[in-house]
């Protein structure tokens, strides 16, 4: 039995996913699970619908009867018409349009929840139907009825007991009477059966949970790279593919921004020794990167780029020094504010702090910081990481850049840079 993940870009519109059943009928397995996300970048416009209706700020139905128009038109175009006649796709709308006609009465993570899943439900029904229409023996189970958290919504934990029990109810029992499986990613439900999120990109986390549960022989994430590059390909024309990569590795460079997977996909895995396949949906016949344990790989330096960053340099107003009388109360703080610092750097009376810049997050930091702190911020900034480096990979990117600060230890470097656009 396999698993394979299909992200947006490999479900943007109908060709994408006529592509997507070329490559699921060519599979020969004996078990097929299909985790699926939304399409193309419904997540982002789901979060805009939420923006609309909870800051009151623009017309949020009209948005939300865009996607709905824009997800008819691929049913149409796939010619699926029982899904368009059963009213299939409208329907996942309509608890979205009465939340909506309402007044705002739930937390903003409740409500983003509610709304913003219905991207994957929406693309796994479109998928479902099409693969069906191909003939093929598939089943849509609800990632809700499988997948079971706590009740942090956009951030839930999974209750990996419940949901093991889950998988052997509904999943198991449907992949042994031949049907491959067609279930969302990123969605999921609390003990009271609410619907939740995994966290942004976090369909590779569920492909992962489902498949170290069900111990499957391997996961395969389809992309729209050839695998895990040296560097981003959309960025840099000398990208090279890395084949093998160490668990661990992968850990190290998903943790520092690398955006192929999502960070915590891979630790489920590795506890049970399942590879897992990285591999271009248009180019279906290449390799692609194999993520298993490979101690010995010699790699490459590998380019982490995190544009949008912050700095925010403390300064202590009573020259107090700030890691000995002041770490822990900075660090909560970032906590109550959901900051994730990528990189600190700490000097006698000084420490700088660089996170991720979202405007209204950081400003609120960045406020409460001021009560004990003279702070200068830096916005605009762009955090490069040079796993495995080399001085001359180093140097090249010092080069055209006004450097904010630079870390090195035996095997990373870090450098925080000016926004000229980075190209070596
Ligand atoms: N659709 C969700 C997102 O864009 C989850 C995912 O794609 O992994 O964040
Ligand atoms: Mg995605």
């Amino acid at each position: 039995m396999e698993v394979f993940k299909f992200g947006g870009a490999s479900v943007l519109d109908d060709v994408a996913i006529c592509n997507l059943g070329k490559i699921i009928h060519s599979h020969k397995s004996d078990g097929l699970v299909i985790v699926v996300s939304a399409i193309g970048k419904t997540t982002n416009a789901l979060e805009e619908v939420v923006n609309a209706f909870y800051y009151g700020t623009g017309d949020a139905f009209r948005k939300l009867q865009n996607l709905k128009s824009d997800h008819l038109e691929i049913a149409h175009k796939l010619d699926l018409r029982q899904l368009i006649s059963d009213g299939i796709l409208e329907d996942l709308f309509v608890e979205a349009e009465w939340l909506l006609e309402d007044e705002v009465h739930d937390t903003y993570d409740y409500i983003y929840d509610q709304i913003v899943a219905i991207g994957e439900l929406l693309s796994t029904r479109l998928v479902h139907a099409y693969l069906q229409a191909l003939g093929e023996k598939a089943v849509w189970i609800d990632a809700r009825d499988v997948i079971k958290t706590d009740d942090t919504y956009r951030a839930a934990k999974v209750d990996w007991e419940l949901t093991s029990r889950k998988v052997n109810q509904f999943l198991r029992p449907a992949i042994l009477a031949g049907q491959k499986i067609i279930i969302a990613g990123f969605i999921a439900s609390t003990q009271e059966n609410n619907t939740i999120t995994l966290g942004r990109e976090g369909s590779d986390y569920s492909a992962a949970i489902l498949t170290a549960i069900l111990e499957a022989r391997a996961l395969t994430v389809w992309k729209d790279v050839p695998g895990i590059m040296t560097c981003d390909p959309h960025r840099f024309k000398d990208a090279r593919l890395i084949p093998e990569i160490d668990y661990r590795e992968a850990i190290e460079m998903t943790y520092y921004g690398a955006r192929v997977l999502h960070p915590r996909t891979i630790k489920p895995l590795m506890d049970k020794n399942i590879p897992l396949y990285v591999r271009s949906f248009s180019q279906p016949d290449l390799n692609g990167t194999v993520v298993a344990s490979y101690p010995d790989v010699k790699y490459p330096p590998v380019m982490v780029i995190l544009d949008r960053q912050s700095l925010l340099q403390l300064f202590t107003r009573d020259f107090t020094f700030v890691v000995e009388d002041h770490f822990s109360e900075i660090f909560q703080l970032a906590v109550r504010h959901k900051i994730r610092i990528h990189l600190l750097e700490n000097l006698a009376v000084s420490l700088s702090l660089v996170v991720q810049s979202d405007a209204e997050t950081v400003d609120a930091f960045e406020s409460d910081l001021l009560n004990d702190f003279k702070v200068v911020r830096t916005d605009q900034l762009m955090l490069c990481t040079i796993r495995h480096f080399e001085k001359s990979v180093v140097d090249e990117v010092r080069k055209n850049h006004k450097i904010y600060i630079e870390e090195y230890n035996a095997t990373t470097a870090q450098l925080v840079l000016g926004k000229e656009e980075l190209s070596v």
